[in-house]
């Protein structure tokens, strides 16, 4: 039996026209997922729109990556939760489909633990029958798992889509609705044992807390929505990748008079009392209005001098959590393996693999990794009979007392044994053609994101909501942040909200 839910949507204020006359000349600085969504809601809005991107290409930790005629994504893989996309695409008079080809993908993604492997649905009768073939007797805790996680999303969503900019706003009714259904004090393991016995099945909702870089035993456990969401809406693949989506998104915006300069750094940001009057770009000083801030939060704040930001100051920045960092490998192969699209391997010592990522920051033995291989759903990644093959394995940011330099090589080979001896990849090394390595350093050094802490502050509860850097920024009124770092937090159903609420604060800024 399928059951139907009504969907919820994030919401978008669409209640206030357009007008030229209050229309405001913006600066955003970075091309990432959030700055792209940002620009074309802000250009709908009627403002003259700019966007500076330190790289050469769009999309930030969600661009392509290209070694020699394979194409990667350089992170994000998972594309979940449309129904926000499809809004913002809405709102801005297109759809998802008129960007990019998609597909749905069924089985979600292929789970291997030790000695079974499970491959969950997001048909929910398809998904009742896979639980009996693997895990039998935990049916009945499915059921439970729909139904209570339904109630908590629908109650939980409205208070993601809104800012939280003062702490009275812990009193707004949408947030009083959600609170009995927040479980604080709990973790995500600990909602999910509520209805399953089996380790392995708990493993298998929990492991999406590494979306936002944090441990199933730390996590909050609100943050079961982020399975359900899987559950409920599918998993999507996007051809040519969500790269090629957020170039998409680029492409759309530029032709409705978004300018994107790329390779253009900002250098810093000039502030006259509390507000940002001019971006100093190639060594120019340029006037703006307002500016939105896309580029990873700590990095950012190096663009603010220090005075201008008491809410921020280095030593309050520091103080901030960081989530984990991922080492990942391209690998380009003159052949094809029998792969799902989205396959993870899990630890024999998923607990303990966890705990060395998160508490006593070290490298695994054995450690949980994932493999993405859209050449077997999408010819676009590779030449024919080849196949582009993406591997990333979480590790510990750079707070760690692990010397990448020297570690990246060892490590290199260290996870290709891991891939011929625990995901069958038998021959791995005869057929690689091309090989592209990026781990905690690079991501720090090549792609701005502070720590290697790719999935960007970390989210406990004491980061969250109001305690996370704020779309509207504390100390300058025409400054307002967007991406993995502020509200509602990473991954890229909220980040494309942190951008449906920065333009609507704007819309409404006086
Ligand atoms: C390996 C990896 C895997 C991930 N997997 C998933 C996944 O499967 N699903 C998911 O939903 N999320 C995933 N994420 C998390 C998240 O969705 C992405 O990191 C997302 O790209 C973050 O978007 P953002 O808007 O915060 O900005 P970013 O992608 O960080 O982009 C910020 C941009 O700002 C630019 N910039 C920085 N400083 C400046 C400056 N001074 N001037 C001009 N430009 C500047 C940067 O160059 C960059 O292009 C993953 C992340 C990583 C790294």
């Amino acid at each position: 039996m399928q059951l139907t839910f009504p969907h919820v949507v994030f919401a978008y204020n669409k209640t206030m026209p357009s007008s030229s006359s209050l229309k405001k000349k913006i600066a955003i600085i970075g091309a990432g997922p959030g700055g792209l969504v940002s620009a074309l809601l802000l250009a709908k809005q009627g403002h003259d729109v700019t966007i500076y991107e330190a790289r050469d290409r769009v999309g930030g930790r969600s661009s392509g990556l290209d070694v020699g005629p394979y194409h990667f994504e350089l992170g994000p893989t998972f594309f979940i939760y449309r129904p926000i996309i499809d809004t913002i695409l809405t709102t801005i008079g297109t759809t998802l489909e008129k960007l990019v080809p998609v597909t749905p993908i069924d089985p979600l993604y292929e789970l291997r633990f030790p000695n079974k492997t499970f491959r969950p649905s997001s048909n929910h009768l398809a998904m009742m029958k896979e639980i009996h073939r693997v895990f039998p007797g935990e049916e009945a805790g499915y059921q439970r798992y729909l139904k209570k996680e339904l109630q908590r999303f629908q109650k939980v969503t409205p208070v993601l889509e809104k800012p939280f900019l003062h702490l009275r706003d812990y009193l707004r009714k949408d947030v009083l609705a959600a609170a009995p259904y927040l479980d604080l004090g709990q973790s995500l393991y600990q909602r999910l044992k509520k209805y399953f016995h089996s380790e392995e099945l708990i493993y298998s909702m929990a492991f999406q807390s590494k979306y936002l870089g944090m441990s199933p035993w730390e996590c909050p456990s609100l943050f079961s929505i982020l399975s359900f969401m899987e559950h409920e809406y599918g998993i999507y693949h996007l051809q040519g990748g969500i790269h090629a989506f957020h170039e998409a998104l680029a492409n759309l915006a530029q032709s409705r008079g978004v300018r994107i300069h790329l390779k253009t750094p900002v250098q810093q940001c000039v502030v006259e009392g509390k507000k940002i009057t001019h971006l100093k770009v190639n060594d120019d000083v340029i006037p703006f209005d307002t500016v939105v801030m896309n580029a990873d939060f700590k990095k950012a704040m190096e663009l603010i001098p220090e005075a201008n930001r008491p809410h921020y100051t280095d030593k309050k920045i520091e103080k901030y959590a960081q989530s984990c960092s991922t080492f990942n490998l391209y690998l380009g192969l003159d052949k094809t393996y029998k792969l799902s699209a989205h396959t993870i391997v899990f630890s024999p010592n998923y607990a303990q693999n966890v705990k060395d990522l998160t508490q006593t920051m070290v490298l695994s033995h054995h450690p949980s990794f994932y493999v993405h291989n859209p050449s077997s759903i999408d010819p676009s990644w590779a030449p024919e009979g080849h196949s582009a093959l993406y591997v990333l394995v979480p590790v510990p940011n750079l707070h760690a007392a692990i010397d990448w330099e020297k570690e990246k090589d060892r490590y290199t080979e260290y996870i290709l044994d891991e891939l011929v001896a625990r995901a069958g990849l038998k021959d791995l090394r005869q057929h690689i053609q091309v090989q592209h390595v990026i781990s905690p350093l690079d991501w720090q050094n090549t792609y701005h994101v502070q720590d290697g802490a790719n999935f960007n502050l970390s989210h406990s509860m004491k980061q969250l909501l109001y305690f996370r850097p704020h779309n509207r920024f504390q100390d300058l009124k025409n400054l307002y942040l967007v991406g993995g770092g502020t509200h509602p937090g990473s991954g890229l159903p909220t980040i494309y909200q942190s951008g449906i609420i920065a333009s609507e604060l704007i819309q409404h800024e006086r």
